[in-house]
């Protein structure tokens, strides 16, 4: 299933300007269409039906247009679009060091996997930096912490009073190191709440791993003035790719059958089994992201982050603040690149941004990108989207 903003990021990373050509899609019916019905066969291909009569002509015409993209496959084949439905997406919502600045509220970041939502940290005034991210809180299931400093943790009681307030049944889980479970009963006990969901902690070691639905997050050792972790978010290893070309010449009819193989099972074409290795090419690697909260730079955060996508690193301070960074337990800019090209990553988005360069990080960023080019400087409401790789 589809939704229709992912289909709208979507369309935006393929780089396809809608044309509004409404009469194109002749299988289009404002009766039949359900928002909930994705995925329609139609002449052994699939066609994309997420629209119902309430939505707006924009997105009418969006369905339209990847209908197209679909068919004349411009760029995605129907046996992939499963895969392209698959967004990751991190919104920082808090980029400030400890002290929140007229431009920066301090620690927090969203991901958004599939509509799969879980912030990590949670400072004070989170609920409201959602809201002016537009990014929504009823889907939000999982609250992790990278430790429990002030500038962390405060926006967890406003955050579930604004979910009380907003009519939340279902459960939501803060996940953090050791005194997590103190933490959340002393929020508990104070402020009145009146809740009507289950506010569960979970306090996790390094090393230990939660197992998501095609993924999974991983605690990393970090090294910070109190006990802290980090975070990994390893997706599970993809399917292979689709051979469509050998399906073809194996005598396989586009259909169903490509989906069974797709899906690991055999199946038996005029008395000849034809096994899913036959049209499918090697696993590939599913997307990494890793947090570090604050953290001194360490062997631990570089081994975790090996690869991945996305780091995103504690900086501070700059190179004449090192000696401050070492003190209080924090990394220099210099030291946050340093791990990333040791650990080969996609991208380094620098945060934690200290009061002294909250406007202008241009420091910061000059001396990151003279070890590590693929560096950015978060800010407040910044949406990054992590793209599969094809290999
Ligand atoms: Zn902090
Ligand atoms: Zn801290």
């Amino acid at each position: 299933m589809m939704d229709p903003f992912y289909a709208f990021a979507l369309f935006r990373r393929r780089g396809v300007i809608p044309a509004p050509d409404l009469e194109a899609c002749s299988h289009y019916s404002q009766e039949d269409c359900q928002y909930q019905q994705a995925l329609e066969p139609l002449n052994n291909r699939n066609c994309i039906h997420f629209l119902h009569q309430q939505m707006s002509r924009l997105f009418y015409q969006i369905n339209v247009c990847m209908q197209k993209m679909i068919w004349e496959n411009m760029c995605l084949s129907p046996e992939n679009f499963n895969e392209a439905e698959k967004l990751l997406n991190v919104t920082f919502l808090g980029t400030a060091g400890s002290l929140p600045t007229p431009e920066r509220n301090p620690s927090a970041i969203l991901i958004n996997r599939e509509g799969e939502m879980m912030l990590f940290d949670c400072a004070e005034g989170t609920q409201r930096q959602m809201m002016r991210a537009r990014t929504g809180m009823m889907r939000l299931n999982y609250i992790f912490l990278t430790h429990l400093h002030a500038d962390h943790i405060l926006g967890i009681p406003g955050l579930l009073e604004t979910l009380a307030f907003q009519g939340r049944r279902s459960p939501i889980t803060v996940v953090g190191p050791i005194h997590t479970m103190n933490l959340m009963e002393s929020f508990k006990s104070v402020c009145y709440f009146s809740r009507n969901f289950d506010v569960q902690a979970i306090e996790l070691a390094p090393g230990d791993v939660l197992k998501m639905k095609g993924f999974q997050v991983r605690a990393i050792s970090t090294h910070h003035s109190v006990p802290s972790l980090g975070y990994s978010l390893e997706e599970d290893a993809r399917l292979g790719r689709f051979n469509r070309d050998a399906a073809t010449s194996l005598g396989i009819p586009p259909g169903p059958l490509f989906g069974k193989l797709q899906h690991g099972q055999e199946i038996e074409i005029d008395g000849k089994k034809i096994e899913p290795h036959q049209v499918m090419g090697p696993a590939r690697p599913g997307r990494k992201i890793v947090y570090t909260g604050d953290t001194r730079p360490c062997k631990s955060v570089e081994l975790a982050s090996s690869g991945a996508d996305l780091l995103i690193h504690d900086c501070a301070l700059a190179n004449d603040m090192a000696d401050w960074a070492k003190e209080t337990k924090h990394s220099t800019a210099a030291e946050a690149a340093l791990v990333a090209k040791n650990a080969d990553v996609g991208q380094l988005v620098l945060t934690h941004i200290s009061s002294r360069y909250s406007e202008d990080t241009s420091l910061l960023l000059r001396e990151a990108k003279s070890i590590f080019e693929r560096t950015i400087v978060a800010e407040d409401l910044m949406s990054l989207e992590i793209y599969l790789k094809d290999e």
